[in-house]
């Protein structure tokens, strides 16, 4: 009899897996439906030898100390600070927009002062910032969004930005100095020998058994367990009895070419004139040395694997509905990025499956165990804060 079954060995239910065994000697059966751990997170060398993300370019960031800290008893790291850039107007150039961009995009040689003035100038004023579109026009003007957001937004989402919540253009910020990184976060590093590595140490532990080519469906009449995390699409778990939560999907182009670079930044998007939004050049992120070079292009599509969920009122009044029946749902426990139906990085994900872990195993003990691995100041904005969340109702 297992005390757990964990349905999907991504970021959520590994994290979840190792902290039941570890941290509460739980007997865990943790199953995917996919050949492979480590859910859209996996890595892998490809027949040339070069190490690929299956799934697209993931790159760790965070700014919870809490959150790298746990992490960092599974890997080492390589220090990574991710930079993009942006085909435009036959131009490659940084993004998120900086002063470099506008200069070079206008051929102009504005001051760091000048270009806040610039860009106040063609601003247009939002009463209230509401959706994706209000986000950009309102500290970049028309034009900038065109060339910049629009068309990527409508490629990737297949909704004009105007239809999609602000939270959407909001994770790229605009800068009036040359910072060219995509991310400011104090943490910013990739797992020194991958991300599947780093799951293979999340997942070594006697009490943790790893099915995988297994949908739980197939195992949850057969194989006894006492409780369940569930990690997949929430509205699968119900059948779709409220209809079809939208998830935006993605279908990867993998290449390897026989150069040793392929293109002049880790990632460069192409918002316009192209059907991908965007080609990851995967040495740039993993620092691997190897004659040839691997690539991948990101071609967005409306059915296939639930990737994204899609952050706009409607879906979020549908996924409330499908909340209440999980609410409603004893003894199983929904969590990660589909089953939440929330646009969640990587990091957010484990500070999630982490605070669940703390809700189970009783707020006290968790916290002790968040005190011995920190410098005590709880200053982070992840673990140490969360944990202080105390439900005993659903103490196991
Ligand atoms: P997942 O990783 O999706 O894991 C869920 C697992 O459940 C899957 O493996 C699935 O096969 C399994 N499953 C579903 N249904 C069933 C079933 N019925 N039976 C058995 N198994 C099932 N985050 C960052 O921080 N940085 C990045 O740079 C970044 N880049 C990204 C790029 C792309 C293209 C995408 C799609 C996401 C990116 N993310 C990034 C987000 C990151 O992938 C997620 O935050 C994280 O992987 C979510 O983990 P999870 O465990 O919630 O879900
Ligand atoms: N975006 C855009 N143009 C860009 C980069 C981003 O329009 O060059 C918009 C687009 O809607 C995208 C969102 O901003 O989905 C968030 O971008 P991010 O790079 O964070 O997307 P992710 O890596 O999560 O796919």
């Amino acid at each position: 009899m297992f005390d757990y079954l964990i349905v999907g060995a991504g970021f959520a239910g590994s994290v979840l897996a190792e902290r039941l065994a570890a941290g509460s000697d739980k007997k865990v059966l943790l199953c995917d439906k996919r050949p492979h751990i480590g859910g859209n997170a996996y890595d892998h060398y490809n027949e040339a030898g070069i190490l690929v993300h299956k799934y697209g370019p993931h790159i760790f960031h965070t700014n919870s100390r809490e959150v790298f800290e746990y992490l960092s008893r599974f890997t080492e790291w390589r220090p990574y600070q991710h930079r993009v850039r942006a085909s435009v107007d036959g131009q490659i150039v940084p993004i998120p927009i900086n002063l470099d961009t506008i200069n070079s995009l206008y051929g102009l040689s504005l001051t760091s002062f000048e270009v806040e003035e610039f860009f106040k100038k063609v601003a247009e004023p939002v009463e209230r910032v509401k959706t994706s579109e209000d986000v950009v026009v309102s500290k970049v003007g028309r034009e900038l969004y065109e060339k910049f957001f629009r068309n990527y937004t409508r490629k990737q989402w297949g909704l004009d930005p105007s239809e999609l919540d602000a939270s959407v253009t909001s994770r790229v910020p605009t800068r009036t100095n040359r910072d060219d990184r995509y991310f400011t976060d104090t943490y910013q590093a990739m797992p020194q020998y991958g991300f599947t590595r780093m799951f293979e140490n999340l997942l070594d532990h006697p009490n943790i058994k790893v099915m995988l080519n297994c949908d739980y469906r197939e195992i949850e009449k057969e194989i006894p367990f006492a409780e369940m995390i569930y990690t997949g699409p929430v509205d699968a778990y119900f059948d779709y009895v409220y209809g079809q939560l939208p998830y935006r999907s993605l279908e990867f182009k993998h290449e390897t070419h026989d150069v040793p670079v392929y293109q002049s930044a880790p990632v460069v998007n192409y918002p316009n004139e192209q059907l991908y939004t965007r080609v990851t050049e995967f040495k740039y992120l993993t620092g691997q040395e190897h004659a040839k070079t691997s690539i991948v292009f990101e071609f967005p599509k409306a059915t296939g694997d639930a990737y994204y969920p899609v952050p706009r009122k409607e879906n979020a009044e549908l996924y409330a509905k499908y909340k209440a029946l999980a609410d409603r749902t004893p003894k199983v426990h929904f969590v990660g990025r589909l089953a939440t139906y929330k646009y969640y990085n990587m990091d957010q994900i484990v500070a999630q499956a982490l605070t669940t872990y703390g809700k189970i195993a009783g707020m006290k003990r968790v916290e002790a165990q968040a005190h011995s691995h920190s410098n005590g100041n709880g200053n982070g904005n992840g673990y140490s804060r969360i944990i202080r969340v105390s439900t005993p109702e659903i103490r196991a």
